[in-house]
């Protein structure tokens, strides 16, 4: 897991959650156990990015379980605070896990929604590892989905980014799953020239690192791909997929290939084969209650048991299971829904008020308008859409002319109704080519974007006359603007534009105030200035 994700944590929380991840790959009670602990000591500290580390443990820990519900809820909670503590790094993993609880539910919508919302953040934020993730999860959805078109899309997506990333030793295991999926997505679409590339790519794979093994995903491509192109290979390879699924230990994990397996022993009459296989997966998957994937397995026993003639008897009562699974997996599926929605209300809610906060931080509380930080973000995209297309850019510094004597005569409330007076002026304005913020105290900022001068000098005259209308308990007060306008050079700043413009508001104030100068732009003016300042 990368640094920045554990960024707010003290040492000896680190040390916690590092210890966690080492027993992670053990005995699952006492990792379990272990993340259970680290929950209740972080609860009595009051860390809550310690707690939700420990929701997050808590929740692999009983997906390693099987204990599903439990999974999902500490995920849920989990995903929630890191939300609100802004550890995008890990909202983005927690994302990933839900797919994947969704997924082993055979909930696919739900899991490729998790997935899209993990792709996305990771894509905004540019983690490169985890974007790749969760596009070969969202791979393997649609590879069991028979989408062949987007497993060969998006995995090309993911392997570009897996090789962005530094290679920890898992980036070739990672790899190689990508091209078992795009030569299975190949050989589905009969695209058999490509298949071939990508298994000659797997063979090379093999060759750089000679200790990396086969897994069931590739002897089963290997066979899909021999079955049309070298039927000799064909029972030795049977022989291998069976061996190593008998010899694997969570079956579960390889499902979907252990599906398409399945699909294929049907279809070419494999009956002693698909038989065994049949008999592995009703075993394990009962004793992990997924009922989706139950039922499909449940067609294939079935189909045997008309096929061996079993009699009616023990027909009626496969099918009997068979409607009880069904019953199940809407149940689970009623219960996945609840917790998506439940979910996707809490994260919306998170958002909306993250934006509200962004906002709040680019507002002036007084005039509503943007303050100066606005300005520096807005201006920036402004400025270079300008020097990009060539057009007009603008920038006005306005100041409200003598503004201390109406604090001084008026009070300071009757100051603050004259600063919102023109806040209103400005913002009736402005509209998108007419952008006004407040730059701090008494001093207003205008950018214009793409007008001309002629638009702009009427806007800046609109401004002074709307002032002259007495506004009803306010006094009446005059503005000096200066306006630095030009096409944007590659080598200018906006900064250099907000230089000039301020030089234009000294001539106003200078030749006497209630007016504006406009001052063309001038390159290299500000820089020959601060060079002299130094
Ligand atoms: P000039 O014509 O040269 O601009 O004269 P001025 O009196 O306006 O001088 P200056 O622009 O330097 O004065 C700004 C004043 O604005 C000083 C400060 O007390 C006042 N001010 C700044 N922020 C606020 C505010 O939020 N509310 C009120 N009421 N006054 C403010
Ligand atoms: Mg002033």
């Amino acid at each position: 897991m990368a640094e920045e994700s554990l960024g707010h944590l003290s040492p000896s929380a680190r040390q916690a959650v590092e210890h966690l991840r080492e027993l992670s790959g053990g005995d699952a009670q006492a990792y379990l156990s272990a993340a259970l602990q680290l929950y209740d000591e972080s609860t009595g500290t009051g860390d809550r990015e310690l707690s939700a580390f420990a929701d997050y443990h808590i929740s692999i820990a009983c997906f390693i379980l099987c204990r599903w519900n439990e999974a999902l809820y500490h995920a849920n909670r989990s995903i929630e605070t890191f939300r609100k503590t802004g550890n995008d790094f890990l909202v983005c993993r927690c994302y990933n896990l839900m797919g994947i609880l969704f997924a082993t539910q055979g909930d696919m919508a739900l899991a490729v929604n998790m997935f899209s919302e993990a792709i996305d953040d990771a894509d905004e934020k540019g983690f490169a590892f985890l974007s790749a993730l969760a596009r070969s999860n969202y791979c393997e959805m649609c590879f069991s989905g028979g989408e062949y078109e987007t497993v060969i899309r998006v995995s090309k997506e993911a392997m570009k980014l897996y090789l962005k990333t530094k290679d920890d030793g898992e980036r070739m295991l990672n790899i190689s799953t990508l091209l078992i999926q795009q030569a299975g997505a190949y050989l589905a679409l009969e695209r058999y020239d490509e298949a071939r590339a990508a298994l000659q790519q797997l063979d090379a794979l093999h060759r750089e690192h000679p200790d990396f093994p086969e897994g069931l995903d590739e002897k089963i491509v290997r066979l899909f791909y021999d079955e049309k192109f070298a039927p000799a290979n064909v029972d030795r390879d049977l022989a291998a997929c069976i061996k190593c699924l008998d010899e694997i230990q969570n079956r579960n994990n390889n499902i979907t290939w252990i599906l398409k397996l399945m699909e294929n022993l049907q279809s070419t009459d494999q009956t002693k084969y698909l038989a065994h296989v049949v008999d592995l997966m009703e075993k394990d998957l009962s004793k992990s209650s997924y009922p989706h994937y139950q039922l499909i397995v449940s067609k294939y026993r079935l189909d045997l048991c008309v096929k061996e003639k079993k009699s009616q008897e023990e027909i009626l009562q496969e099918l009997y299971h068979r409607i009880h699974l069904a019953d199940q997996e809407q149940e689970q599926a009623t219960r996945n829904f609840h917790y998506y929605l439940e979910l996707q209300k809490k994260l919306s809610d998170e958002k909306r008020k993250a934006t509200k906060m962004r906002l709040a931080a680019r507002t002036d509380s007084l005039t509503g308008l943007a303050n100066r930080r606005g300005l520096e973000e807005e201006g920036q995209k402004c400025f270079l859409d300008m020097m990009e297309q060539k057009s007009l850019f603008g920038i006005e510094i306005l100041d409200i002319d003598h503004f201390k004597e109406i604090n001084d005569s008026y009070g300071h409330e009757v100051g603050d109704l004259c600063l919102q007076h023109l806040g209103k002026v400005l913002q009736d304005e402005a509209d998108h080519h007419c952008l006004p913020f407040r730059y701090g105290g008494d001093e207003f900022v205008i950018l214009y974007v793409g007008l001309s001068q002629a638009d702009i000098e009427a806007h800046a005259s609109s401004i002074r006359v709307s002032l002259r209308t007495p506004e009803a308990d306010l006094p009446l007060f005059t503005v000096s603007q200066g306006i630095c306008l030009g096409i944007p050079p590659a080598s200018a700043s906006m900064e250099e534009y907000l230089f000039q413009a301020d030089g234009g508001l000294y001539q106003s104030k200078r030749e006497g105030r209630d007016r504006v100068n406009l001052v063309p732009f001038k390159e290299h003016e500000y820089r020959a200035l601060i060079r002299q300042i130094h």
